[in-house]
């Protein structure tokens, strides 16, 4: 039976050529003593917007394994899949991520939420739960709103799950419920009743990602009540250990922390969660690898800096179209866009400085940084250009994708300040 290791971090590789880059820095940490298991994601949105079939990204894995004889446990992730989109991803995909936001708030019958509140008496009660100092009370009304709530979605998972098991074979891969592409949080009283939703389904839930209060940008940092960040962090893994008992979810479920990437405010407060209770965690990266190769070809001066120059030129006069579809996951000011002008008279250093996460370098330009990295469809319709100059500055470009995972990652995750 497949099941996903303590720490796991999902690797994101839209153009499909830094997947051994990503994986030295697991190896990295693996001489370190810990091992984190790499994931590699890719979602539909992002395969329509490429051009790419889900298959490129297990062969461009299946690569970079071979090629460093990495002998412990990876994955192929099926990002934010719906009962529509799943169909070409069941041969190559060994996780799914099963989206069930649209389904959030969706009212189900009064029938059924009857029926699962009477199953469900113990929802109703105050319950001790070990590592959460208050006993969680839901008043009648209130759960009745949570399941009214939640329950089409806990279906909508099922009907998913059993698809894929039924295609597939049960037991031969890792199933995530991703519910953080909503407007509003789940608080951890919120998140036991979804848990009891969701093992009413038997669904063998590894891993949930849940919405958390506060902004999850995508490649920039957290933004909200870091305190708040840690009670609720801690108390969600107080709900799933206590809900592994109580519904029989597997022992291992974990929860899961999408557009995870670029927290590194949070980092620290997640290590030291983790430490405590000896939880585990899967940490969603949201494809900013693509960024740290616009790095490196800036770094790399000549055609490659010539290149970002005109990624970014386009950018800057197509902001409503490519932040469109990120609308509610980037906060871009556009007064502090730097004119194409400027851009170009800056040197190769410079540009990357702007770019790379790096938040007390004084050049670093968090809009530039949001703008670009939902601008990768504007380096797919480059084509060639962009992927040959990936190969001819492979040394440069590698060296950034590595260090960024290795060392503004992973190390701050899960390495022990010692
Ligand atoms: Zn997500």
């Amino acid at each position: 039976m497949l099941a996903l290791p303590r720490y796991s971090f999902g690797v994101g590789d839209r153009f499909a050529h830094e997947a051994e880059a990503q994986l030295v820095a697991f190896e990295r940490l693996a001489l370190e003593g810990v091992l984190v298991a790499p994931v590699w994601n890719k979602s539909n949105r992002e395969h329509v917007l490429i051009g790419s079939q889900p298959a490129s990204v297990r062969e461009a894995a299946d690569r970079a394994v071979a090629a460093l004889k990495w002998p412990h446990l990876w994955f192929v992730d099926a990002d934010h899949i719906r009962l529509d989109t799943v169909e070409r991803f069941l041969e190559s995909s060994n996780f799914f991520t099963i989206d069930v936001a649209d389904s959030i708030g969706q009212p189900a019958s009064d029938a059924l939420v009857d029926e699962f509140v009477a199953r469900h008496g113990e929802l109703s009660t105050r319950l001790l739960i070990a590592g959460i100092e208050e006993p969680l009370a839901l008043s009648p009304s209130s759960l009745k709103e949570i399941v009214r709530t939640y329950l089409l979605a806990a279906k909508e998972a099922g009907t998913l799950y059993r698809h894929i098991s039924k295609k597939r074979g049960g037991a031969t891969f890792i199933t995530e419920v991703s519910m953080d592409e909503t407007a509003a949080p789940q608080t951890p009283p919120e998140l036991l009743v979804i848990l009891a939703l969701l093992a009413d389904e038997q669904i063998p839930l590894d891993t949930i990602a849940p919405k958390f209060t506060g902004r999850f940008n995508k490649g920039v940092d957290y933004v909200g009540d870091v305190d708040q960040f840690e009670r609720e962090f801690s108390d969600d893994i107080a709900v799933l250990a206590h809900a592994s008992k109580q519904y029989g979810l597997p022992p291992s479920v974990k929860l899961s922390v999408h557009s995870g990437s670029d927290k590194f405010t949070l980092y620290p407060i997640i290590q030291r969660t983790l430490a405590r209770t000896n939880a585990g965690v899967h940490l969603k990266t949201a494809g900013t690898t693509w960024l740290e190769e616009l790095i490196g070809l800036a770094e790399s001066g000549g055609d490659g800096l010539a290149l970002v120059r005109d990624i970014y030129s386009y950018a800057r006069g197509h902001v409503d179209e490519l932040c469109g579809p990120y609308a509610t996951v980037i906060d871009i000011d556009c007064g502090q866009l730097p004119a194409v002008s400027e851009v170009n008279r800056w040197s190769g250093s410079r540009l990357a400085a702007a770019i790379r996460h790096v938040p007390t370098h004084s050049d670093y330009n968090a809009n530039m940084r949001q703008l670009l990295h939902v601008s990768f469809k504007v380096a797919a319709q480059q084509g060639s250009r962009y992927t040959d100059l990936l190969k001819s500055n492979r040394a440069i470009v590698a060296e950034q994708v590595t260090e960024n995972i290795y060392a503004r990652h992973l190390c701050p995750l899960f390495l022990e300040k010692r």
